[in-house]
């Protein structure tokens, strides 16, 4: 995985241990302490989840997805086309096939997965599309106007508690 002339700083943690109760292996999360991204990977998810969140840690330094800047998660960008590349890198390792990989594989994976948008969302994507695509699952999600601003536009007002390249 490349992460070519990066200016953000990745720390892989491999022996992590995930929040009892959460049901999960690993995960990409902002560390506010140290201003990295952590890439934590539980000891039994091993490579192939290295592989999953190393994707994950990639389309974050590509402006794909997006981290709450308390580290306590995703942010609007983090989407099941995200998801679909993560999942083909691991099941290339893991299932040795990554056949069938699409958006509704996925969402039938994890209830976390039921409540995301299906559609590629960016620093590039408009506001409009950010936010449309996140209500069509969520009508409780809020909808700012300004439909011509793009997110990497918008992020020292409408994404403030948030940090993306
Ligand atoms: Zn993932």
């Amino acid at each position: 995985m490349e992460f070519p002339a990066s200016d953000q700083e990745y720390h892989i943690n491999s022996n992590w241990t995930a929040p009892s109760g959460s049901g999960i292996d690993g995960e990409i999360a902002y560390n506010p302490a140290t201003r990295a991204v952590d890439i934590n990977i539980s000891a039994s998810y091993g490579i192939p989840g290295l592989a999953h969140e190393l994707t994950h840690g990639a389309q974050f330094d590509r402006g794909q997805t997006d981290l709450k800047a308390d580290g306590s998660g995703r942010g609007y960008l983090h989407d099941l086309t995200d998801e679909v590349s993560a999942f083909k890198r691991q099941f290339a390792i893991n299932k040795k096939s990554v056949l069938n990989i699409d958006v509704a594989y996925v969402r039938g994976l994890h209830p976390t997965y039921q409540t995301m948008p299906s559609t590629s969302l960016t620093t590039g994507s408009y506001l409009h599309s950010i936010f449309m695509a996140h209500r069509i699952i969520n009508p409780k999600v809020s909808y700012y106007p300004g439909t011509t601003l793009k997110y990497r536009d918008s992020k020292k007002t409408v994404f403030t508690g948030f940090v993306s390249k």
